[in-house]
């Protein structure tokens, strides 16, 4: 339950402070204000003002902006490591690979805002041939972010980045778990650039604080987060049409095809599941092994996922649920297999002490129960046999979501990866689309829609804007009460020629 939650059901008043802590040990690292409604319409009309400036730099005085924050995000790269391994329990290289990928797109990005947005000129077609056509993506002005805890860098870097590549200033609003890491990204964001004014700045709080960003007056609202919460952010989005980018949850299937290397495809399937303790919106959640490899495959599952190393410690593979009331979810739906009939491979209800969960692998798990129909987020693994790669691509897409997927197959991967309905597919890979720049991130039914990363990334963050000039005076003016008579007669043999053949 959220600190929100339980204030609401104790009747009382929203706290002015919220702590963070260290989910290892329960230790207190920081108090944070809650900020009000008042607070967040102010801290956005102030970025209203910064905004103006930022999209007056132009794209290469962002570039170059964006460079120094990116220089200091690698130099102080292991102290904000330090931080998202405190407030989120994560083991600090897992830290670190977040930061990477971060800083590769935030690089990616500022290098490419130009060429995605900039103004270019398109063909103006036959009809009207008199006019030079060009497009160009300005910035909408102030973007709210509404972040989750479970990669808290990594996941709304993949908004805040691309939105101040493109020339918008950004108000963010991270997790109530992470508020520390928030802070710490505008801190250096505002250490690195050459300005006093809030082009990026950080509002804390709970879940109020959050819906106070939405109905803020933000140009565009980019949230990732559950689905349950994201249909609430659309709704306070909607009393004044504020657009929005969803990217909610997931429940990733990974297929194993028969030619597929098992060994490869285990280990995917244990690192997908298991890392960051299952804790990932693209984590693989389900498996799909074809029944003459299964058996093969289920032992390899469950020699790798039997030895991983569960603790706080830096060693660790994997550290504790970051969010208290996630372990219920995950012993209920472990639970609700178990009922149903499943078979435990790996762990059983003995793996859940909060705040650990160790791994589990479950087999023969009914497509009915919650442990495959609904988001697990956390290291449980459930591994079915199919009887064909048919079978495996229905039961692949016969879910709500649609955020990612992966796919081993030594011959047939591309071809089984484009009909599964989803975002993004790593063949004989896992979570590999993630690290790619230039690759859009986004899902389809409960996982949302809109795009981070890549050119549909930075176009998320920009409404497009077409002008035509006129190069010289139409040669059939009929766009005017002077047409004359003959101007219809001869556009409509036009037409009939170019098109009516
Ligand atoms: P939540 O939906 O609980 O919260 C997300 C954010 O929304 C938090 O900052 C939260 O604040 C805030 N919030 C809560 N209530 C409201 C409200 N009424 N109006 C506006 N904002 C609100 O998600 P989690 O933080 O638990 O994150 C885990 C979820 O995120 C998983 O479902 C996961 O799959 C998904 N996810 C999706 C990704 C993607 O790109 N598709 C990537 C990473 C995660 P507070 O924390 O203070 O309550």
């Amino acid at each position: 339950m959220t600190q929100a939650e339980k204030s609401a059901q104790q009747g009382a008043a929203a706290p002015e402070t919220f702590d963070s802590l260290d989910p290892r040990t329960g230790e207190v690292l920081s108090s944070y204000p809650v900020h009000d409604a008042a607070q967040v319409r102010n801290a956005v009309r102030q970025a209203g003002e910064a905004a103006d400036w930022w999209a007056g730099l132009g794209f290469a005085g962002r570039r170059r902006q964006l460079g120094a924050w990116r220089k200091l995000l690698v130099a102080r790269l292991d102290e904000i490591a330090e931080l998202v391994s405190a407030e989120t329990g994560k083991p600090a290289d897992d830290a670190r690979l977040e930061l990477v990928l971060t800083i590769d797109h935030l690089a990616w990005a500022a290098r490419n805002a130009q060429r995605v947005l900039g103004r270019r000129k398109v063909s103006s077609g036959v009809l009207m041939s008199n006019q030079s056509a060009t497009l160009a993506y300005p910035p909408f002005g102030v973007i709210g972010v509404i972040g989750p805890w479970n990669y808290p860098v990594f996941t709304p870097m993949g908004s805040i980045g691309y939105a101040l590549a493109a020339g918008n200033a950004v108000v963010f609003k991270p997790s109530e778990y992470t508020p520390g890491v928030g802070r710490l990204l505008a801190e250096t964001f505002a250490e690195a650039v050459d300005t006093d004014l809030p082009v990026f700045t950080v509002v804390t709080g709970l879940g109020e604080t959050g819906a106070a960003l939405c109905r803020a007056g933000v140009g565009k609202l980019a949230f990732t987060g559950s689905t349950a919460t994201g249909k609430r952010v659309m709704a306070s989005c909607a009393e004044n049409l504020t657009p929005v980018l969803i990217e909610c949850g997931g429940k990733d299937p990974l297929l194993v095809d028969a030619d597929a290397d098992l060994a490869a495809a285990a280990d995917a399937a244990v690192w997908g599941g298991m890392a960051n303790a299952g804790q990932t919106c693209v984590g693989v959640e389900r498996v799909y092994v074809l029944e003459e490899v299964a058996d093969e495959f289920l032992a390899k599952v469950a020699a790798k996922a039997g030895g991983l190393r569960v603790g706080g410690e830096p060693s660790a593979d994997f550290g504790p649920m970051t969010m208290p009331s996630q372990v219920d979810v995950v012993a209920g739906q472990l639970r609700d297999a178990l009922d149903k009939g499943a078979r435990g491979l790996v762990g059983g209800t003995d793996s859940v002490r909060a705040p650990y969960v160790s791994p589990v692998v479950l087999t023969d798990v009914p497509e009915d129960s919650t442990a495959i129909t609904q988001e697990t987020f956390g290291p449980m693994l459930a591994v079915n046999r199919v009887v064909d790669i048919e079978d495996a691509i229905a039961r692949a897409n016969a879910t709500s979501f649609g955020l990612g997927a992966s796919v081993f197959s030594a011959k047939r991967g591309a071809r089984i990866a484009a009909r599964l309905r989803c975002g993004m597919v790593a063949v004989n890979g896992v979570i590999t689309f993630t690290g790619v720049p230039a690759l859009p991130f986004g899902g389809v039914g409960d996982s949302g829609f809109g795009r981070i990363h890549g050119d549909d990334g930075l176009r998320e963050f920009a409404r497009a804007q077409a002008v035509t000039r006129q190069r010289f005076p139409a040669p059939i003016p009929v766009t005017s009460f002077a047409r004359g008579e003959r101007a219809m007669p001869r556009l409509l043999k036009l037409v009939r020629t170019l098109y009516g053949r």
